[in-house]
């Protein structure tokens, strides 16, 4: 029987293998391209069980999850079965009236934008959203851990995940939620396969402290590797498997339902533009302004507001605003630019949100005085439309480069570093360097408070000798983020892009220890392989089919050679 009729046997959803659905989900928002054999739609979870269920019977198939496809990794791409959760499992719970801790359930394939419409009404947000936001949905936000522009505030997606129900890779769901130190003696003698994970990674914690601990980065925001020195609170006294989950890539469970905590959104927000001749004050500058709490402090290159500028019409229309009217808004910007002499290097926006109008505009004055004794032109608007028209420019910076440039594509691959804040006037010339000498172009956004920057190339994919600079860039690249003891990944992830250059970070021990929680979720290498953990060594004899298992079905392998060819040439 063809293998489509025996996954409809045991599936409800949608099983589809024609040609334009597999080439519509090779791809992603990354510089790949992998085709599945299957894409499937899961109605609920009890499909997602049975297809894991169906999966771990047959060896050689393996299962993708996939929300949105917005990932820049490659993280939701395979060779194998792809699950897409958006056309199904997109239901929201009701958001509950009462103020203080507020939280929804939800399923992973809800859409942000649909999500935030919804929490808005109530005055409440998730503020870990990603620049992606009107593209993404919930089930790759907490995949990849992600990220946005109010972080610097709130965290990222793990500071919001309250519960989930994951399916593990025995086929079964399961509740994960912190657990008292009483509750999970219990749950590591129920001496099943959900108790044995609990115990294994336990164990595998206490044993590796030391070790786990150094290897946390040393920075503000990761989405590098598996989490292992969050999961055991020691000042909660709890133990919570989400905090490993998250950002995993789908590689050891499957999200079907969150319980997220939602914040009360601050009613009041002015912003402060600042205009910046060179990179050198910025740390300062940042440092002057952080002890003020912005809500976001953002930053974009000169390339990037040139791109802005050259593509005003599509920025209009996303901000809702006609040519015109949204061209004059920028009469101020142009007045500061004779001032300056020309074009800022960097502009940076700073966000101050508060519950009172009065908090706003104290916090506006005394950052504004604290920016005085540096080299930098500044505007504080208070216009939710004149702010709309850099937040638009800021976030769709990465998608006008997707879009509109000529014979280039856009290529992330050091699209996600972050090193210490301070660090970055010496860091970003080296980087830049890098970069100039194998002859890329690139343009630079970031969230300056956290010291994380997006470095776009653009590059013409179709020539071999522009795909061969992607690894040897990469190499030096990251090399030069762990001389800065930055992490390689701040919110992206790690998918095919990032997974070979883990070591760069983390020591071959700490690199044996992702291996071993990726063997104790997932021992017969059923989510998506070769993500987070390369699929190429043998994981030994007490694996049947083992990590090796999955690279003989032709499935993604997390080494450099793999990585090269699937580059995107089309
Ligand atoms: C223009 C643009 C801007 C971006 N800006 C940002 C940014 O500011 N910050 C940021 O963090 N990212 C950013 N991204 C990357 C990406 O959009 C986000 O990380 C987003 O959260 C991914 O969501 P998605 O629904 O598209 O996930 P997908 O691409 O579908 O999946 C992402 C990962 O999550 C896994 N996953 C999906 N569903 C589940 C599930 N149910 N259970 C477990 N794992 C699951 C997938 O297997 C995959 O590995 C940007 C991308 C683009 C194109």
């Amino acid at each position: 029987m063809r293998l489509l009729e025996e996954i409809k046997k045991v599936f409800k959803g949608e099983v589809l293998d024609d040609e334009t659905t597999l080439k519509i989900y090779s791809r992603d928002a990354s510089l790949f391209e992998v085709g599945p054999k299957f894409v499937v739609f899961p109605r609920d979870s009890e499909d997602l069980k049975n297809l894991v269920k169906w999966a771990k019977d047959n060896p050689g198939h393996s299962v993708t999850i996939r929300a949105a496809g917005s990932d820049m990794t490659g993280g939701p791409l395979s060779e194998s079965i792809v699950a897409d959760v958006t056309k199904h499992m997109n239901k929201m719970g009701e958001i509950p009236e009462h103020r203080g801790l507020t939280s929804v359930l939800v399923e992973p394939g809800v859409f942000y934008r649909d999500f935030e419409k919804k929490t808005l009404e109530k005055g409440l947000i998730l503020p870990c959203y990603p620049a992606s936001k009107d593209l993404c949905a919930l089930g790759g936000m907490f995949g990849n851990n992600c990220a946005g522009e109010k972080t610097l505030r709130y965290g990222k997606m793990e500071n919001f995940v309250l519960e989930t129900k994951v399916i593990l890779s025995d086929g079964n769901e399961y509740l994960v939620k912190p657990l008292s130190r009483v509750a999970l003696d219990t749950k590591m003698a129920q001496g099943d396969f959900e108790g044995n994970v609990y115990k294994n990674i336990f164990n595998l914690i206490e044993a590796n402290r030391e070790v786990i601990e150094q290897a946390k980065p040393k920075v503000s925001k990761n989405s590098a590797g598996y989490y292992l020195w969050n999961v055991l609170s020691r000042a909660l006294d709890t133990f919570d498997l989400n905090k490993l989950l998250v950002g995993s890539q789908g590689t050891l469970g499957i999200v079907t339902e969150m319980k997220l905590k939602l914040v009360q959104e601050k009613k009041y927000h002015d912003m402060i533009a600042l205009f910046f001749k060179s990179w050198d004050e910025l740390p300062q500058v940042v440092n002057a302004i952080l002890p003020y709490d912005p809500e976001s402090l953002e930053t974009f290159d000169e390339d990037t507001l040139k791109l802005g500028l050259r593509f005003m019409p599509e920025i209009a229309r996303k901000s809702g605003t006609g040519l015109i009217s949204f061209a004059a808004k920028f009469i101020p910007e142009v007045l500061i630019g004779f001032r300056m002499l020309g074009l800022p290097k960097l502009i940076v926006l700073v966000e101050i949100a508060e519950e009172t109008e009065e908090g706003v505009k104290e916090k506006v004055k005394r950052t504004v005085e604290a920016i005085k004794p540096f080299n930098v032109w500044s505007r504080v608007i208070e216009k939710d439309s004149e702010e709309e028209k850099f937040w638009v420019m800021r976030r769709e910076s990465f998608n006008l480069l997707r879009k509109h440039v000529k014979n280039k594509k856009t290529a992330p691959f050091v699209d996600d570093f972050c090193i210490p804040a301070e660090k970055i006037p010496e860091f970003l010339p080296k980087a830049l360097k890098i970069l100039e000498e194998a002859g890329i172009d690139a343009n630079i956004a970031g969230h300056a408070g956290n010291g994380n920057f997006h470095i776009i190339p653009l590059m013409d994919l179709r020539k071999e000798s522009e795909r061969r600079k992607i690894p040897a860039v990469s190499d030096k690249f990251y090399d030069l983020v762990a001389e800065y003891k930055g992490t390689i990944t701040a919110e992206h992830n790690d998918g095919i892009v990032r997974t070979p250059y883990l070591g760069k970070m983390y020591s071959p021990e700490v690199l044996e220890l992702f291996k071993k929680t990726k063997e104790i979720f997932d021992p017969l290498n059923i989510f998506n392989p070769g993500k987070k953990v390369p699929s190429t060594r043998s994981m030994g004899s007490e694996s049947p089919r083992g990590i090796r298992g999955a690279t003989s079905s032709g499935q993604a392998d997390g080494t450099v050679g793999y990585l090269e060819s699937h580059i995107i040439i089309e």
